[in-house]
């Protein structure tokens, strides 16, 4: 089928709801996804007008072909025939390691199916189990593509009755996930089944792949595939049953159409009312309803800006209109609106509800946010929070090599940060450096290569260091300060943040982003608080920290709250043991003599005291350091399981289960972040290469009493602090 067509030709297509597919690749690392996107894309991708006659990949990005992992979430358009009739089919692609299982996450709330890769040598594996769980519950219906079948006849050289019952495991093993995970109303339905033509087999490396009904109409069987290798002709095979094909029908056979799709998914991935205006639209994928996106990926284009990618769930979007982002409060107009051909964007007049389209005018964009017409401004209820899993809990300096570059590597972090939302930047305005924090060491370095290229010159990094927390243990002393010209005088006192208002700032319930009575309201019904501790509440840090100041207006003049605040935010930035971020700590003003005069009292004299007071106070309340630590999960073959518990126990890893599959055992456990520096090589090198491993955050722990003292020291030698932690004394010296 010619796949050069006019964007007009497509936009026809786009209209017609039953012709499009809105799909996603998911895999264990290595299962072969980039391998078969690169595939599809060769065989099926639209050729955009602009580009037609050069040859490209999804994966132009330098570093995912080197790495041989897809970073970046992209979106490429592919066009294939079933029956004679023409479909659009939309490939979100989706990064294949557990780093960045927020892009993942991302991706799934765009699409209505995915394609499950499973090596057939390794079966289903750990992150297998993740990203099929994480589909079914945003209700993305998988199909499942096992691949690598050459494997099976080269390396293991089984015959037919043992290839067979390989898949037929793999397919059973599968089945189960979708039993576990699945939705009742959809378990049933959605388990894969060869002769429902659900479950694909192939080789992406070899492009060759087939479905049941495929190898009917062809009469291609298994025996003439191992023929095929062992007389090594199977490069035949790409062009008797070529993957692309096998994969698309697969999809556009049982993937739905938006129209069936969003019946059942906006319930799940949206919280607003189903019956009303928008709810309806987008339950009918109305294309005149009102435009609602959902955005899922941001890119900075040197040239042209800020680009959002995502999926109009209903109405139209044009050029020219006036649209409103929710999260962001802001109005914009859009400048522009493209669609994709082939992984290209093309600018278009408009894009019709159901589709995946970007845009450009939409500054303040990001990851997650909800746009909607500027008509539907004040009614519409955003798309949930895609909620992070993950914390970060690694960090390294970066700097220019040479000195002068400085305004450009600033530019280019400020776009990476707008680019992924897991990476945190902060500068040590002592010291001047710029750090750049992820989840863990492979995001960083991936993270620091995009800088290099957005910069275009060397970056200088540190090894990668583990960001630690502060936290207190006990109610601490009640502690005098006063400010430099001693006009100002508070009393402050800190003790531990009760569990259950930790989680509810962790999990974004209480900030600083909302009303102070609606928290105070949340204080009382969600943690027990009292009345008067709730309408204390004067800040709340996004560390897991919370300030109370129990006095009227009466009492301390409103003037003097900002500067107030500020020092108390500057406290949980960094705290008195190694100029960590301090977490879970509740501070609370018990005194405050505030000068009449205000020029006596502005944020020069009130903020570094409070600072000083909320350090001291926190020294005398039994302070601790905090380490992460990640879950970690091992997939490995019976033999090696002595060899991997032992890998984690040696780097003070705890192992909490270990389960039998009967192909593999899952070890699973926790280890703290700082001992999993050069885990790959360690891991790699004792089994073989045999054992699979991932990390992901799970939560702060106390550093071991007998390593406290050293571990600070450290860390305050490296910050260029006084190896010794200060006392109380320093912190209410009143110098002048
Ligand atoms: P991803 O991490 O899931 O994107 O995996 P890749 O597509 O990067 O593949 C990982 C490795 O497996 C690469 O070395 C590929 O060449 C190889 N690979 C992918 N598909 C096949 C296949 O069908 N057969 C064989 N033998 N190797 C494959």
């Amino acid at each position: 089928m010619p796949r050069f067509k006019q964007t007009s030709d497509i936009l026809k297509l786009m209209g017609r709801k039953e012709c499009i597919r809105n799909i996603g690749i998911i895999a264990h690392i290595d299962h072969g996804k980039t391998t078969m996107t690169d595939s599809l894309l060769a065989e099926a991708g639209l050729i955009s007008p602009k580009i037609a006659g050069e040859a490209r990949v999804l994966d132009y990005l330098e570093e995912e072909q080197k790495r041989g992992i897809t970073i970046k979430t992209a979106n490429i358009s592919l066009l294939h025939e079933v029956d004679g009739k023409s479909y659009v089919v939309n490939l979100v692609d989706t990064p294949g390691h557990v780093d960045f299982t927020g892009r993942v996450t991302r991706a799934l709330r765009v699409i209505d199916g995915a394609i499950v890769v499973v090596d057939a040598v390794e079966e289903i594996m750990v992150q297998t189990e993740t990203v099929t769980r994480q589909a079914l519950e945003e209700r993305v219906r998988p199909v499942l593509f096992i691949n690598k079948i050459d494997r099976l006849v080269r390396e293991l050289k089984l015959n037919p009755n043992e290839v067979q019952s390989k898949l037929e495991r793999i397919i059973r093993d599968f089945n189960n996930l979708i039993e576990i995970y699945g939705e009742p109303d959809f378990k049933d339905r959605w388990k894969v089944n060869p002769y429902d033509e659900t479950v694909a087999f192939g080789s992406a490396l070899h492009k060759w792949g087939f479905t049941l009904p495929i190898a009917q109409k062809t009469g291609i069987k298994f025996r003439d595939i191992i023929q095929a290798y062992s007389e090594g002709v199977y490069e035949d095979l790409s062009k008797i049953i070529p993957l692309h094909r096998a994969i698309l029908d697969m999809i556009i056979k049982n993937i739905p159409n938006p129209i069936e799709a969003q019946k059942y998914r906006v319930p799940k991935i949206w919280r607003g009312d189903i019956n009303s205006e928008i709810g309806e639209a987008m339950l009918n994928c109305d294309d005149k309803g009102p435009t609602v996106m959902c955005i899922t990926n941001v890119q900075v284009d040197p040239q042209a800006g800020l680009i959002a990618t995502g999926r109009l769930f209903s109405g139209t979007i044009r050029s020219g209109e006036p649209v409103y982002l929710v999260g962001a409060r802001k109005e914009y107009k859009i400048q522009q609106v493209f669609i994709y051909m082939g992984a290209f964007r093309e600018v278009v007049d408009q894009v019709y509800a159901g589709n995946i389209a970007a845009i450009l005018g939409p500054e303040m964009a990001r990851v997650g946010e909800t746009l909607v017409d500027a008509k539907h401004r004040d009614v519409m209820i955003p798309f949930e929070r895609i909620r992070y899993i993950s914390e970060p809990v690694v960090t390294v300096a970066v700097e220019p090599e040479h000195p002068k570059n400085l305004p450009q590597l600033i530019e280019a972090m400020n776009r990476l940060v707008i680019e992924d939302p897991n990476i945190v930047i902060t500068i040590n305005r002592d010291t001047g450096e710029y750090l750049l924090s992820g989840m863990g060491e492979l995001h960083l370095e991936i993270a620091v290569k995009m800088l290099k290229d957005y910069a275009g010159f060397e970056i200088l990094t540190s090894e990668p260091l583990v960001i630690y927390r502060e936290s207190v243990t006990a109610r601490g002393e009640i502690v005098t300060v006063n400010s430099l010209n001693l006009q100002n005088t508070f009393k402050i006192q800190t003790e531990p943040l009760e569990e259950d208002v930790t989680k509810l700032i962790e999990n974004g319930i209480l900030s600083d982003d909302i009303e102070r009575k609606r928290a105070a309201k949340i204080l009382i019904k969600e943690a027990g608080w009292s009345e008067d501790s709730a309408k204390a509440l004067l800040a709340v840090d996004k560390y897991a920290n919370v300030l109370l100041c129990p006095f009227s207006e009466a009492q301390i003049p409103t003037d003097i709250y900002e500067s107030i605040i500020a020092g108390f935010k500057w406290a949980c930035k960094a705290g008195p043991l190694c100029e960590e971020p301090i977490k879970g700590v509740k501070v609370r003003i018990l005194e405050a003599q505030v000068a009449k005069d205000p020029a006596l009292r502005g944020p020069a004299q009130i903020t570094p005291a409070i600072r000083k007071g909320i350090l001291g106070a926190i020294l005398t309340s039994k302070p601790v350091l905090l380490e992460p630590i990640y879950k970690i999960e091992i997939s490995t073959p019976l033999e090696l399981v002595g060899e991997c518990v032992n890998i984690v126990r040696k780097r003070r890893g705890k192992i909490s289960s270990s389960e039998y599959k009967g192909f593999i055992t899952v070890v699973s456990g926790f280890i703290p972040v700082a001992e999993t520096f050069g885990l790959t090589q360690e891991m790699r090198s004792a089994t073989s290469g045999r054992a699979f491993w991932q990390c992901s955050f799970s939560h702060w722990e106390r550093v071991p009493e007998n390593v406290t003292s050293e571990l600070i020291k450290q860390i305050r030698k490296r910050k260029g602090l006084p190896l010794e932690v200060p006392t109380l004394k320093a912190f209410m010296e009143v110098t002048s």
